[in-house]
């Protein structure tokens, strides 16, 4: 997850349509007001899609024709016995900007309407509350778990990436993220992994050619132009581009320590020499 710099005060042209005020309205009155759809098709996924570089506002993959409109604070109630995550929904919020994010069909099935917070007794329960709209104080009010992109400025500050691939929570927040979007899931795990071994393969090939070419200012360009990539691989823009920055950062850990013995020290040396010119 990457912050996300959304400009609040200009929705899309579809949520301000006038000709959605009588849906809008019972959305906030109605508990079973059920999101119509149509309100989303247009400009509103437009938007989200160039914000977030038609990526999952969580776990940064790519989402095409699969993407889904997520409300951030659900809108159908939540029934269980954990006091943190009970909740009876915030349907005045359907279709309000502040509260839409793309996500994956994946990371949206898992979170489904879990929306854990610190502060349960300020638990904001209808939309005439004095912040109900206010998405700035709903958050510093309630607290939540659910780290949001557009709302926390370094989203970064709450995961770390291990060796093999999973992320792990540096704070409650971080943990309860992973948990209720299952960011270890099988198939995410398995996007990350592509990347580590797709970055190997290139190394080993680099070498393999070496092996028979000699030519040490070939294998030297290669191994530059595949760091290269690992750079431009975590530019914001692109899939799953903190993990790529995790790499590229730990690239002795990722990488280098899974090279085979003899084809580390130039790789480390290239690595070094790649760092001081970025
Ligand atoms: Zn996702």
């Amino acid at each position: 997850m990457i912050h996300i710099s959304k400009n609040l005060s200009s929705p899309p042209k579809d949520l301000m349509d006038s000709k959605w005020n009588k849906i809008k309205a019972d959305a906030s009155v109605n508990p079973k007001h059920k999101a119509d759809s149509k309100c989303y098709r247009g400009t509103v996924i437009d938007e989200l899609e160039k914000l977030y570089n038609f990526k999952c506002a969580v776990c940064e993959r790519s989402i095409g024709i699969d993407l889904e409109v997520d409300h951030y604070r659900p809108i159908k109630p939540r029934t269980c016995s954990d006091p943190n995550d009970k909740h009876s929904g915030y349907g005045w919020l359907t279709y309000e900007w502040s509260n839409l994010m793309p996500l994956c069909s994946n990371c949206n099935r898992y979170k489904s309407n879990h929306f854990p917070i610190f502060n349960v007794i300020a638990r904001i329960t209808n939309f005439s509350h004095p912040v109900a709209y206010d998405f700035h104080k709903l958050q510093t009010t309630e607290e939540p778990y659910l780290i949001n992109p557009e709302f926390e400025e370094f989203p970064e500050k709450h995961f770390r990436y291990l060796r093999d691939g999973t992320v792990s929570g540096r704070t409650d927040s971080g943990r309860i993220t992973i948990e209720i979007y299952k960011l270890n899931s099988r198939s995410k795990l398995r996007d990350r992994k592509r990347i580590i071994e797709s970055i190997l393969r290139d190394i080993s090939e680099a070498f393999y050619s070496y092996i028979t070419s000699k030519n040490k200012f070939d294998l030297e360009n290669t191994l530059y132009s595949i760091l290269k990539k690992s750079l431009l691989n975590a530019y914001p823009k692109e899939p799953l581009s903190l993990f790529n920055l995790f790499i590229l950062k730990y690239f002795d850990k990722f990488i280098i320590e899974r090279l085979p013995e003899s084809t580390r020290n130039i790789t480390k040396k290239m690595y070094e020499e790649f760092l001081k010119e970025i």
